[in-house]
């Protein structure tokens, strides 16, 4: 029996009269841009992040986009952010001319490692990226310190991390921005591209706001030149309709994580995922195990249909896009290292105990 690595169907059909009503009621209405949806998701994300305001926008990257933006990151500037990411992380921070300044990761968590970041800040400074890599929370305690002291704007990036928790505090209300994506093999998933942005003063929240319209703060008059970057009406219509499902599903994700470590910890040759103490909500986006052996853990489950994936297989300062850089891979030793051993495994809420046992047994087999 294969085993996909997301099935989004058995989702939808655990809800499609609902989506179905959803859908069709926003082309029935027809207002496809900043229709009443998505201010009513927007209010709905900013409380289920406990912050005041919430900025639907096209995509998690664009949110990254828009709130680096807003904290005044440009040309000339340094953005601080971990190694070891989805490309989106840095690839913002290239495209507001600023520079990436990359910093490795812990060997636990595989997030940003605090104790790096001090080093690399200089005077041209603006801003630290932390990411929380596949659905735990990055050690914000010791960044918000450095950046207080060092008067440094942080945007989070939540994208793999919505309803996350750091010592009961929720991804993406700790830092300046918080940042969503609703790319559909996201936790909270839309039928396409979507983000937000969340942040808890009315200050920051109108920082970015104009930006997703084209920088016109009263329409056709344009005090910066923005971007096109709204959330489809269409889009927070469905999230609408999958939002009070999420921490059911993050559950569901945390008890198949639960299952895993029991079956898979005590092998030889694994480590299954390391969760910090302040790490009191994880939730699982990725499961990722790092294998001493992965080629032929993974060859075994190719052979047996099961899905898997590398995240990620080359780390930022290794790209060619940022060989300007001038980075050397010794100055990266713990994510040159993950991005060799890791690999992540089927964990969507719906996977059945039949199909994990299946993952559990090819991985068994492989590996012992
Ligand atoms: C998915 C993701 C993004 C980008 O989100 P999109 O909605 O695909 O643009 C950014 N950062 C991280 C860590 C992500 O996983």
């Amino acid at each position: 029996m294969p085993v996909p690595l997301l099935d989004l169907s058995r989702q939808y059909e655990y809800l499609k009269p609902e989506l179905d009503e959803a859908v069709i009621r926003v082309l029935t209405h027809g207002r496809f841009i900043l229709g009443p949806e998505v201010a009513e998701l927007e209010k709905k994300i900013a409380s289920l992040c406990e912050v005041d305001y919430g900025l639907g926008v096209a995509s998690g990257t664009d949110a990254l986009l828009l709130a680096l933006r807003a904290c005044g990151v440009g040309p000339g500037d340094e953005v601080i952010t971990t190694d070891f990411s989805f490309f989106a992380t840095a690839g913002v921070i290239h495209r507001l001319g600023a520079r990436p300044v990359f910093v490795d990761i812990e060997d636990d968590t595989y997030n940003i490692d605090p104790n790096l970041i001090e080093s690399a800040i200089t005077d041209k400074t603006k801003a630290i990226v932390p990411v929380h890599l596949f659905g735990q929370v990055a050690d914000m305690d010791p960044i918000m310190k450095i950046a207080r002291e060092h008067n440094l704007k942080v945007v989070e990036d939540a994208a793999q991390a919505i309803g996350s928790e750091y010592n009961g505090r929720k991804a993406g209300s700790i830092g300046d921005y918080g940042c969503f994506s609703f790319f559909p093999s996201k936790n909270l998933g839309a039928g396409g591209d979507g983000g937000m942005i969340v942040c808890s003063t009315e200050e920051n929240y109108e920082a970015c706001r104009y930006l997703r319209v084209h920088g016109a703060r009263r329409k056709y008059y344009h005090d910066s030149v923005g971007y096109n970057s709204r959330l489809a009406t269409i889009q927070a219509a469905i999230l609408l309709v999958k939002l009070p499902h999420l921490r059911k599903w993050s559950q569901q994700r945390i008890e198949h994580a639960r299952i895993y470590n029991e079956a898979l910890a005590a092998m030889e040759g694994i480590t299954t995922p390391f969760v910090s103490d302040n790490s009191t909500f994880h939730i699982y986006n990725q499961y990722t195990i790092a294998f001493e052996d992965r080629d032929s853990v993974q060859a075994a489950l190719g052979e047996a249909d099961i899905g898997n994936c590398i995240y990620y297989p080359v780390p930022f300062h290794r790209q060619p896009c940022f060989e300007y850089l001038g980075y050397e891979p010794k100055e990266f030793p713990v994510t040159n290292k993950a991005c060799e051993e890791v690999l992540s495994i089927p964990i969507y809420p719906e996977l059945t105990t039949a199909e994990q046992d299946q993952v559990i047994d090819t991985i068994r087999k492989a590996a012992g």
